[in-house]
């Protein structure tokens, strides 16, 4: 194989493989790329705020009712009136009280009067409320509420018993004159809201808190394990401001070099902020494992075609050499690989120190075959002669078709008088045949110059000498064999 066939092929493989893997790499790329975006898209454009509406909806009924009862609670005309009476009977009070509790199931209920700072409830008058005691603070906060809000809501432990969590609605209750006259309203446990949150959080991997409008963390699931405010959260420290200052907003940031989407809707009735996050983990890790799986498939189909790609290559390559080594209508050598293969064989019998010998043979008469058969049929004859001397030939031997009609035979491994016994008897065999060529039968015979190589003689002046036994042949008469000595 010449040396540049072999580098116009490596160079070819190598750009194959360059051109099949950045094809793959780039397709895998673009296709995560697009995949990352859309997951991306869907988690942020549809699975937060889809998730947030279904909250939404379902605490909706379990927090909307106690603002609605505390709200009745805080127009009832028996309240109003049996306060402006002095709160005489309290008893009466604590009746209506238990009744709303048992009817309406709340955790609590309860009234405190502005004028005795009693606090009222189902169970009976607990306490006074009072100006310098931090569990009372909430009464202060609902009394100055402005003009234009009715009542708050804010979570407290429960004030009957101090281990429950109680979402407390505290609604201002105002006389005929419109002068405020005390606070009432319900608790609701929250652990029903609890457990909705922790079934997001458990079922879809995702997290979910309510935030009041400070940015305090009022509601939260069991595993929760961030920051008490939105502002010391790990991330969102500059974030907090957008999401407390929009009823609704949705975005990713970075914690702790994972992107989290997080999705914010204000809760109206309660002044909240429902947020619900998601890292992007889980989607991501099966884009990724595809990824990867796209470029190990890509490499393996790269091998193959490499390899399917040397294999024909090679194939025409060797089909190529053999083309530009043989003779088109014999099969035979032609004087190129002639010459190589002289050298090769004369380089082996020096070292083996072995005999090598060189036949010339030459059609008889040849111009005659052409001239009564004509030139097509000529060249079937030569074809057929060729064949007939390699019939003859051992597998180390080389047939050689030297010029028209002329046949040069290397004998590596055979003496002088070897081979003059095999052109003897490749003559006998052609002279006694009667050539059926084209359904015309024709007889030749052949002339033939033998010799051995001799120590550091050159192929040029061994075939001279071939040559020159086989002129003498044809002097002699041809049909014969003639040796060189
Ligand atoms: P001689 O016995 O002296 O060899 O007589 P010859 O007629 O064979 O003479 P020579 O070998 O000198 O000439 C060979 C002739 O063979 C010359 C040419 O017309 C013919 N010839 C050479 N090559 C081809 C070929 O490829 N095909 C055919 N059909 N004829 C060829
Ligand atoms: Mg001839
Ligand atoms: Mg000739």
């Amino acid at each position: 194989m010449g040396d540049k066939g072999w580098n116009d092929k490596k160079r070819f493989i190598w750009i194959l493989s360059l051109l099949l893997l950045v094809a793959f790499v780039v397709t895998s790329g673009i296709s995560y790329q697009v995949a990352h975006d859309s997951l991306t898209e869907q988690i942020k454009e549809n699975n937060l705020p889809l998730t947030s509406d279904n909250i939404y909806s379902e605490i909706q009924q379990d927090l909307l009712k106690p603002i609605f009862i505390s709200s009745l609670m805080a127009q009832d005309t028996f309240v109003r009136d049996w306060t402006i009476n002095q709160e005489q009977n309290p008893e009466k009070l604590i009746r209506y009280l238990k009744e709303i509790q048992d009817k309406y199931g709340t955790v609590t209920s309860f009234f405190v009067s502005e004028a005795t700072r009693n606090y009222y409830h189902s169970s009976g008058v607990l306490k006074r409320i009072k100006d310098i005691d931090p569990e009372d603070a909430w009464y202060f906060r609902v009394r100055s509420l402005p003009e234009y809000e009715q009542y708050e809501v804010n979570i407290d432990p429960d004030t009957a018993d101090q281990n429950r969590t109680v979402i407390y609605v505290n609604y201002k209750v105002f006389d005929f004159e419109g002068n405020f006259i005390g606070v009432t309203g319900v608790g609701l446990a929250v652990e029903s809201v609890k457990r909705l949150i922790e079934l997001y959080q458990t079922r879809y991997n995702r997290s979910v808190y309510f935030t009041d409008r400070q940015g305090n963390i009022t509601l939260h699931s069991q595993q929760y394990d961030g920051a008490a405010t939105l502002q010391t959260s790990l991330g969102l420290e500059k974030l907090a401001i957008r999401i407390l200052a929009s009823p609704s907003t949705s975005f990713s940031y970075q914690k702790a070099g994972k992107t989290i989407f997080l999705n914010s809707r204000l809760v109206p009735e309660f002044k909240w902020h429902l947020i619900v996050e998601q890292d992007e983990a889980r989607g991501e890790q099966k884009l990724l494992t595809t990824f990867w799986a796209n470029i190990g498939l890509s490499l393996l189909v790269t091998i193959g075609v490499l390899i399917i790609a040397n294999m024909t290559l090679g194939k025409y390559q060797r089909k190529l050499e053999l083309m530009a080594s043989t003779d088109k209508l014999t099969g035979a050598a032609n004087r190129q690989a002639f010459e190589e293969h002289f050298a090769n064989s004369l380089t082996r019998s020096v070292l083996d120190s072995r005999p090598m010998s060189l036949l010339l043979m030459d059609i008889d008469h040849f111009k005659l075959v052409n001239d009564s058969y004509g030139h097509n049929i000529g060249d079937l004859v030569i074809q057929t002669v060729s064949h007939m001397l390699k019939s003859q030939l051992k597998e180390d031997d080389l047939l050689c078709r030297w010029g028209g009609e002329e046949f040069l035979i290397l004998l590596p491994n055979c003496s002088l008088s070897q081979s003059s016994e095999l052109a003897e008897r490749i003559r006998e065999l052609v002279a006694g045949r009667l050539l059926r060529v084209n359904g015309c039968e024709i007889n030749v015979t052949l002339s033939c110059g033998a010799a051995q190589h001799r120590a550091s003689e050159t192929a040029e002046d061994l075939i001279n000498r071939v040559d020159i036994a086989l002129y003498q042949a044809k002097e002699q008469g041809r049909n014969r064999v003639v040796l060189s000595y």
